[in-house]
């Protein structure tokens, strides 16, 4: 098989690398139809986090599944299915709280797994794990790429939106216009929130937040961004999703949360080695929500809404690349040509 395999920073190769088999009883195969390149592959790729290399890359499978070990009972080869940035079981103490990510037996793509952007990946614990399309749906191309992102960055601008508090009526405002940010103001509006404010730089971007239903956009940087928000809302807002992690973003976030209200945060935190300053938080009792999000337990439920036509995340899905091409996708995302990059294997 083939797969993008990292070989240092800014160097992505796509190399043959050994065939995946079954070995556990609760293992299944699938065959990659669609992935994508994740901001979060960039902090590797610009050298900005250590990673192993050689080490195969990529976290947001969608495919078709080949093979099921003997244990395997909610899918079948031939089924379409898609799968969260981690691996859960679905049966230990977290995985029965929603909190997938902390799954005791959890386990990433990326090592002997395979790696989304390839053509094969294993999925270990297949039943806690996969997603299954319904059948009807399994094969409309639109319906497909509008499921994608629910293996990460729609689920987790769903659970800054679900972390801040946000619900019918609110007003809130989200920081940051990444894939993850363009999905928390989607979440957001589909949680019922009448106003949402989006603050970033790149217009292009800003322009799928209105489409998303943002209804103001903040461009300014720093305490002219704070000031504007404050301005616009009479002194700040309930709920705000932070949705970039790194210092500044957070500083933003606190600074135009209104006395009280809470901060949800979802975006991996860097820059905040000195340690996140609390006492804008102390000041004005403000709560800080969040994490890295369990999109698993969030799947079912979006899927629904992506099903019936009231939920799309694609337009997010700027550029599309086959597998050959997923250096050229990791190059896009860098230099900001595309907000999140759709491969098709
Ligand atoms: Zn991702
Ligand atoms: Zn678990």
């Amino acid at each position: 098989m083939r797969a993008a395999v990292y070989h240092g920073p800014g160097e992505i190769r796509v190399e043959s690398v050994p065939d995946l088999e079954i070995e556990s009883s609760r293992d299944a195969i699938v065959r990659v139809t669609n992935t994508a390149v994740c901001g979060s592959d960039l902090w590797f790729y610009r050298g900005q986090s250590e990673r192993e290399a050689p080490s195969r890359v990529g976290h947001e499978p969608m495919g078709i599944v080949e093979a099921v070990g003997d244990d395997v009972r909610s899918v079948e080869p031939g089924d379409r299915v898609f799968a969260p940035f981690v691996m859960s079981c679905g049966f230990c103490e977290f995985c029965r709280k929603g909190l997938h990510t902390s799954c005791v037996n959890g386990e990433s793509w990326n090592g002997d797994n395979g790696g989304a952007q390839g053509e094969y990946v294993r999925c270990s614990h297949a039943d806690g794990t996969l997603v299954r399309v319904p059948e009807r749906h399994a094969d409309d191309e639109d319906t497909l790429q509008a499921l994608l992102p629910l293996t990460d960055v729609m689920g987790t601008g769903h659970h800054a939106a679900v972390s801040a508090g946000v619900e019918a009526g609110s007003t809130c405002a989200v920081v940051g216009d990444g894939a993850v940010g363009l999905c928390g103001v989607l979440a957001a509006r589909r949680l019922g929130a009448e106003r949402i404010i989006a603050l970033g730089h790149h217009e292009d971007r800003l322009d799928i937040a209105e489409e998303f239903g943002a209804t103001d956009l903040v461009t300014d940087r720093g305490d002219d961004a704070i000031e504007r928000v404050e301005e616009l809302t009479g002194g700040g807002v309930n709920h705000v999703l932070e949705c970039v992690g790194a210092a500044s973003a957070m500083e933003t976030a606190v600074g135009i949360c209104r006395p009280g209200g809470t901060v949800g945060y979802v975006g991996v935190p860097h820059g905040l080695d000195g340690g996140l300053d609390l006492y804008p938080f102390f000041g004005d009792n403000v709560s800080l929500r969040g994490g890295v999000a369990p999109v698993r337990a969030y799947a079912e439920e979006l899927m629904a809404d992506v099903l019936q036509g009231t939920l799309d995340p694609s337009p997010i899905l700027t550029k599309t690349v086959d597998l050959d091409g997923v250096p050229e996708g990791y190059r896009a995302m860098d230099e900001r040509d595309a907000v999140k990059v759709l491969v098709k294997p």
